[in-house]
C-alpha cells in the first residue's frame, strides 16, 4: 500500500446539513458573497437554508447570481471584484458544478485585485484566496471534495482547469435532498458525470488502493440508478442520497488519479455543441472501456464486479440509455484540436493521441448513432 492523498475540506453530509451549525460560518467572517447559478439555488431550497442560517448568525451577505453553465473567467471575475467592493471575508457558492467552480475562482480573483482575467492559470500557488463554503444542488461533479475548478477562458471559449490547494474548500455541504428539484436530464448528466469519474479514475494509470476502493464504491452506488435510464423516472429520495454520496466518491477518486481522455474530448462537444458535462464525457466511454479490454483487463474486471455488468452490457445500456441527449450530429472531428501534452491523454489505458481523440470523436456518432 503505497499513497500521497490530500483532501483539507470538511465534509459536512446529510439532510439539514447547513442549518445544523451556524457557526460553521460565521467563524470565517462577518461578510460573505453568495455565488449562484439562475433560479436552482432558490429552487433547491439550498438558498433558502443559507440565507435562514446566515441570518442566526448575524453575517451579512450579498447574493451575486446568474452563473451560467461552463462558467467564464470574466464573470468570475466581476464577482470577485464585487466581493473586494462588498468586504466579503468568504465566499459561499450554492448550485451545481458550475456555482461551486466559479466560487473557487471568485475567491482567487477577489483577494487578488491586480489579476487580468488569464492571471488566474499562471498564478502562485497556492496564492491567496478567501476561504470558500460550497452547498452542492447536483449529484455529479465532486467539486466539493476536488481541488479544481473547471472555467471557460472568456477570450477563447475554451474550457481550462485550475487546480491546487488553494482550490478546495473550507467547508462543503452535501444535502441530497437540494438535488430533488432538478429534472431528468440534470439528475442523468450529472450522475452520468459522476460515473464517468469513477470509471476514469478506476482504469487511470495512477489508480492505487485509495483510488480504487473511493471509485468502486461510486460505481456500486449508481449502478442500480443506471439500469433505469432507458426508461427514464425521476429517483426516489433515497436514490438521490445514493447518486450524492457516489459523486463525492467519486470526486474523491479524481482527486487521487485525475480523469482520462473522456473528460478532455468531451470538452470539444460541450465547447462546440452546447453538450451538458455529463452526456459529453460518457459519448466516450464506449471508446474507453474498448481501449480497457485491450490495455488493462484486469482494472475493466474490478468496474464490471462493482457495476454486476459486463462492459459490453454497459455500452449497450449507455447507448440506449442516453441517446436521446444527442441530437446534435456529427462533430467535425477533423477540426477538432487538443494541443500540446493533455495530461488526460497520458494517464489513459494504452496512453492516447491527438489522432485518437478525432477518432473517437468519429466513432461516437458510431456508438450513439447520432
Ligand atoms: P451546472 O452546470 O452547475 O448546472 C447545469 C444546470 O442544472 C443549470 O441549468 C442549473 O440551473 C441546473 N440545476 C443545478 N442544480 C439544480 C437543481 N437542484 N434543481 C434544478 N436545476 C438544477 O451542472 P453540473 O453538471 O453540476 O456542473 C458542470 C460543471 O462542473 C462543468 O463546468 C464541469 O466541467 C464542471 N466539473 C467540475 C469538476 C471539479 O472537480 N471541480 C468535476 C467535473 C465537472 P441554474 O443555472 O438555475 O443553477
Ligand atoms: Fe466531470
Amino acid at each position: 500500500m503505497k499513497y500521497d492523498s490530500y483532501m483539507p475540506v470538511r465534509l459536512i453530509s446529510g439532510r439539514g446539513a447547513v442549518a445544523a451549525d451556524p457557526s460553521l460560518f460565521s467563524r470565517f467572517g462577518d461578510r460573505c458573497l453568495i455565488v449562484t447559478g439562475g433560479v436552482s439555488a432558490e429552487k433547491s431550497g439550498a438558498l433558502g437554508d443559507l440565507t435562514e442560517t446566515l441570518g442566526k448568525t448575524g453575517v451579512q451577505y450579498k447574493v451575486f447570481s446568474g452563473v451560467r453553465p461552463n462558467p467564464e473567467t470574466s464573470v468570475c471575475r466581476a464577482a470577485g471584484a464585487e466581493a473586494a467592493a462588498f468586504g466579503a471575508r468568504f465566499i459561499v457558492g450554492v448550485g451545481g458544478g458550475s456555482p461551486m467552480d466559479a466560487a473557487k475562482a471568485v475567491a482567487i480573483y477577489a483577494a487578488n485585485p491586480s489579476f487580468e482575467e488569464a492571471d488566474i492559470y499562471t498564478r502562485a500557488v497556492p496564492a491567496a484566496a478567501l476561504p470558500v463554503l460550497l452547498v452542492g444542488t447536483t449529484a455529479g461533479t465532486g467539486s466539493e471534495v476536488t481541488g479544481v475548478s473547471v472555467l471557460t477562458l472568456s477570450a477563447t471559449g475554451k474550457k481550462k482547469s485550475i487546480s491546487g490547494p488553494d482550490c478546495y474548500a473550507a467547508v462543503s455541504f452535501c444535502d441530497a435532498s437540494y438535488t430533488e428539484s432538478a429534472p431528468w436530464g440534470v439528475t442523468l448528466s450529472t450522475a452520468l458525470d459522476a460515473f464517468a469519474h469513477a470509471v476514469e479514475s478506476r482504469l487511470a494509470s495512477g489508480a492505487n488502493e485509495l483510488s480504487a476502493l473511493y471509485a468502486e464504491r461510486a460505481i456500486a452506488l449508481i449502478g442500480p440508478f443506471l439500469k433505469t435510464i432507458a426508461s427514464p423516472a425521476l429517483p426516489e429520495p433515497s436514490v438521490r442520497d445514493a447518486l450524492y454520496t457516489a459523486s463525492i466518491y467519486a470526486g474523491l477518486a479524481i482527486n487521487i488519479t485525475g480523469t482520462c481522455f473522456p473528460h478532455t474530448v468531451g470538452y470539444y462537444l460541450t465547447e462546440n455543441r452546447g453538450v451538458p458535462h455529463g452526456l459529453a464525457c460518457i459519448a466516450f466511454m464506449p471508446e474507453l472501456l474498448r481501449r480497457a479490454q485491450k490495455y488493462c483487463p484486469e482494472k475493466l474486471g474490478a468496474v464490471e464486479g462493482a457495476l454486476g455488468m459486463n462492459s459490453e452490457a454497459l455500452a449497450a445500456l449507455l447507448r440506449e440509455g442516453v441517446r436521446f441527449g444527442f441530437e446534435i450530429g456529427a462533430p467535425e472531428a477533423a477540426a477538432a484540436a487538443f494541443p500540446g501534452t493533455v495530461k488526460n491523454f497520458a494517464r489513459s489505458p494504452g496512453g492516447f493521441t491527438e489522432e485518437d481523440a478525432r477518432a473517437a470523436l468519429a466513432g461516437f456518432v458510431s456508438d450513439f448513432g447520432v
